[in-house]
C-alpha cells in the first residue's frame, strides 16, 4: 500500500511520562504505516524543558505560529515535587499556559462520543463543546479584606490624572471586597475564535453572561459578541447554516440540561471552569475528552485534554501492565491531521483522519476496551485490554 503524503509539517510536541509512552505507540502502529508523517519535533518532555530553560516551548509555538497546525503531548507542569524529582533549575511555568499565552487562543474541550458509554444526562446524544475564555475575570482579581467600617471605592486614573470613582460599598461592619478586570482586545479575540470554530465544525454557537446583572461589565461582552458576529460573521453563519445564539447564563444552563447536544457553548473565565469539569464528567471520562487551542489568527493545537497519567507510569517503569486509555492523544493526532489536510488540499489526509477515528470507536463500541472505560461501559461483559493491545487492535481493524 502506497503512504499517504504529507506537503506541510504537523508541529510535533512530544511530553511526559505515560502520554509520551502512548506518543510513541500511536506513531508507529496507527499513524507511520499509513502515513509519509512529516512533522518538526520537538521535545516539551521535562528533562529537555530544563535542558534548554523551556526555550523549547517557545520555539515550538513559534513553529505553530510559522505552520499553523500543531499535535501536543500531555506534559508535566512543574511543583516542588517536580522540582526534585527532575533537579529542575527551575520550577518553569505549565507549557500550556506558555503556549496559550503565545497564541493567545481559546481553548475548546470536546467529549468523544461512543455507544456503550452513555452520558449522565440522557438526553445528550451528540458531544457539547465548551469553549472557555481564558484570560482575567476572577484569575487575576484583586481581593481585600474589610476589617470594619469604611468605605470601599473603585478609582480609575486615567494617563492624564484625572479620576474618576465609583463607590462599591459603605461598610459598616467587616467583610470582603474584590475588583477585576478584562480587556476588550481579548474578549474580541475569544469572540473571533468561537466564532471561527463554529464555522470550522458547523456547529451553532450559544454565549452566554450575567449581563442584567452585571449591566456594564459583562453587557460589555455581550456587546462585543453581538458586533463581531454582525459585522463579520452573520452572512457566513447563514451560509453554513449555522446559528448564533446569546442568552442569559442560567437559562443556558436550563437549556442545555434538556438539549441534545451538538453545538459549541461559550463561557466566560468562571463559567468554562467550572461547566467544562460537569460537562466532561457528566459524558464519562476525561480520557473521552479532546482539547483544541484556536488562535484568533486560526493557528490550531490539538492536544488531550488529561494529564501525564502519572500513576500509571510509575507502574511503567515497574513492569507492571498498564491500561491506559489513548484515544484523546489518538484524536488529538487525527485533529491535526484533518485540519493539516484541509488547509493543504490533501483529501487522503483528511479521510485519514476520519477512518482513524472510526477505527477506534468501533473497536470500543466491539466490546474491546482499556479498563477505565471498561468500569463504566454498559456494554455486557466487555474485553479489557492493556496499553499497547488497545492501540494495535485498532490498528487491525484499521
Ligand atoms: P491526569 O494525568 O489527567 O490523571 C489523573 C487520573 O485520571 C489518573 O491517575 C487516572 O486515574 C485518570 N486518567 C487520566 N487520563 C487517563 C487515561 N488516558 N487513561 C486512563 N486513566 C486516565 O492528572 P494528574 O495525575 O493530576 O496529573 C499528572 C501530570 O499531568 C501532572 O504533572 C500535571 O501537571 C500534568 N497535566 C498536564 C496536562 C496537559 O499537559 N494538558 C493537563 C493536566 C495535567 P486512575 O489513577 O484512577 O487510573
Ligand atoms: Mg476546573
Amino acid at each position: 500500500m502506497e503512504k499517504i503524503k504529507m506537503t506541510t509539517p504537523l508541529v510535533e510536541m512530544d511530553g511526559d511520562e505515560m502520554t509520551r509512552i502512548l506518543w510513541k505507540m500511536i506513531k508507529e502502529n496507527l499513524l507511520e504505516p499509513f502515513i509519509d508523517l512529516k512533522t518538526e519535533y520537538y521535545d516539551l518532555g521535562l528533562k529537555y524543558r530544563n535542558e534548554t530553560d523551556d526555550q523549547v516551548t517557545v520555539d515550538s509555538a513559534n513553529a505553530t505560529k510559522k505552520y499553523g497546525v500543531a499535535v501536543k503531548c500531555a506534559t508535566i507542569t512543574p511543583n516542588a515535587a517536580r522540582v526534585t524529582e527532575y533537579n529542575l533549575k527551575e520550577m518553569w511555568k505549565s507549557p500550556n499556559g506558555t503556549i496559550r499565552a503565545m497564541l493567545d487562543g481559546t481553548v475548546f474541550r470536546t467529549p468523544i462520543v461512543v455507544k456503550g458509554i452513555e452520558p449522565c444526562v440522557r438526553n445528550w446524544k451528540k458531544p457539547i463543546t465548551i469553549a472557555r475564555h481564558a484570560y482575567g475575570d476572577v484569575y487575576k482579581n484583586m481581593e481585600m479584606v474589610i476589617p470594619g467600617p469604611g468605605k470601599v471605592e473603585l478609582v480609575y486614573t486615567a494617563e492624564d490624572g484625572t479620576e474618576t470613582r465609583e463607590l462599591v460599598h459603605h461598610y459598616t461592619s467587616a467583610g470582603v471586597a474584590q475588583g477585576m478586570h478584562n480587556l476588550d482586545n481579548s474578549i474580541e479575540s475569544f469572540a473571533r475564535s468561537c466564532f471561527n470554530y463554529a464555522l470550522d465544525t458547523k456547529q451553532d454557537l450559544w454565549f452566554a453572561t450575567k449581563d442584567t446583572i452585571s449591566k456594564k461589565y459583562d453587557h460589555t461582552f455581550k456587546d462585543i459578541f453581538q458586533d463581531i458576529f454582525d459585522e463579520e460573521y452573520g452572512e457566513k453563519f447563514k451560509a453554513a447554516g449555522i446559528e448564533y445564539f446569546y442568552t442569559l447564563i442560567d437559562d443556558a444552563v436550563a437549556r442545555v440540561m434538556k438539549a441534545e447536544g451538538g453545538f459549541i457553548w461559550a463561557c466566560k473565565n468562571y463559567d468554562g471552569d467550572v461547566m467544562s469539569d460537569m460537562v466532561s464528567s457528566a459524558f464519562g471520562s476525561l480520557a473521552m475528552m479532546t482539547s483544541v487551542l484556536v488562535s484568533p489568527e486560526g493557528y490550531y493545537e490539538y492536544e488531550a485534554a488529561h494529564g501525564t497519567v502519572q500513576r500509571h507510569y510509575y507502574k511503567h517503569l515497574k513492569g507492571e501492565e498498564t491500561s491506559t486509555n489513548s484515544v484523546a492523544t489518538i484524536f488529538a493526532w487525527t485533529g491535526a491531521l484533518r485540519k493539516r489536510g484541509e488547509l493543504d488540499g490533501n483529501q487522503k489526509l483528511m479521510e485519514f483522519a476520519d477512518r482513524l477515528e472510526r477505527a477506534t470507536v468501533d473497536t470500543i463500541e466491539s466490546g474491546k476496551m482499556t479498563k477505565d472505560l471498561a468500569l463504566i461501559t454498559t456494554i455486557p461483559n466487555p474485553t479489557v485490554l492493556n496499553s499497547e493491545e488497545f492501540i494495535k487492535v485498532i490498528a487491525e481493524r484499521l
